[in-house]
């Protein structure tokens, strides 16, 4: 998958981070200053007018496949529902050298922030994985913490991969079609640390979406942050339905396994959940 030209240009992109901020915001799963977002853009862009001051980055390990390209990324501690209403001044945007092991940090004048965020390492060890496999030229990804799908991680039988896609995949059709792959689980790994990166880059290979047990999760889209942001509410929305019925008792039927192949043959879904 690779976004073909015309590409967006950096008011676009910065725009759709915005907004995917505040839809996380709208589904209370950016408490505070948590959550971080950041594009990878594998075409050349102008970022020196909207980003003029330029200082060193040392990058947390070497990343060959993201050479020569950009990251742009959220600053530490900045709000996500406030990136719409001034975007450079939450956003940083690290220029990758040619050796895939220095870069260069463009902020704005008017930023808000001392570091990008601290989630950064994971960030960038995805996006330099993915467009190593697959050749793609963009990608978003999104941390956030939704707080339904959180709680039931703390719940031990929901840590099982199986269980947790089987219990999300029943209270709607669309979530099947939007997640073919369901759910990717990783247990609780401390956060920011060189183990979650390594287990986050793993998981995301086969899934778009990781939940990083009593944390949060991390998701990716090839198309915009918007898509990654609506990965989030898609499974934030089932997690809120099994805790509904969690506290209702169990009552509900859910969707049978009848109906849901039903939902996967009728919209010709790939997966191997049902
Ligand atoms: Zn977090």
């Amino acid at each position: 998958m690779a976004l073909d030209e015309p590409y967006p240009d950096l008011n676009e992109l910065l725009a759709t981070i915005g907004e995917a901020g505040l839809r996380l915001s709208s589904i209370q799963a950016s408490e505070g200053g948590a959550g971080n977002i950041s594009l990878y853009i594998g075409w050349s862009l102008e970022v020196r007018r909207r980003f003029p001051l330029a200082e060193e980055l040392e990058l947390p390990q070497s990343v060959p496949a993201l050479a020569g390209k950009l990251v742009i990324v959220t600053g530490s501690g900045r709000r996500l529902r406030d990136i719409h209403t001034d975007p450079v001044a939450n956003l940083a945007v690290v220029a990758i050298a040619a050796d895939g092991k220095t870069a260069r940090l463009y902020t704005s004048p008017r930023r808000l922030f001392t570091r990008i965020t601290s989630e950064f390492n994971s960030h960038l060890a995805v996006h330099n994985d993915q467009a190593a496999r697959t050749g793609t030229n963009f990608q978003a990804l999104i941390h956030a913490q939704p707080p339904h799908l959180v709680y039931l991680s703390h719940i031990p039988a929901y840590r099982d991969q199986d269980l947790l896609n089987q219990r999300l995949l029943c209270w709607e059709p669309e979530t099947i079609v939007q997640l073919p792959e369901g759910v990717g689980v990783l247990p609780f790994i401390l956060p920011g640390s060189p183990a979650l990166m390594e287990a986050n880059v793993t998981q995301l290979r086969q899934h778009r979406l990781v939940l990083w047990s009593k944390h949060g999760v991390m998701a990716r889209s090839e198309f915009s942050a918007t898509r990654a942001a609506d990965l989030i509410e898609y499974v934030e929305t089932s997690a809120r339905y099994e805790y509904m019925d969690l506290v209702n008792g169990s009552r509900a039927e859910g969707l049978t396994q009848e109906e849901l192949r039903a939902v996967v043959q009728a919209f010709h879904v790939s997966t191997t959940l049902i």
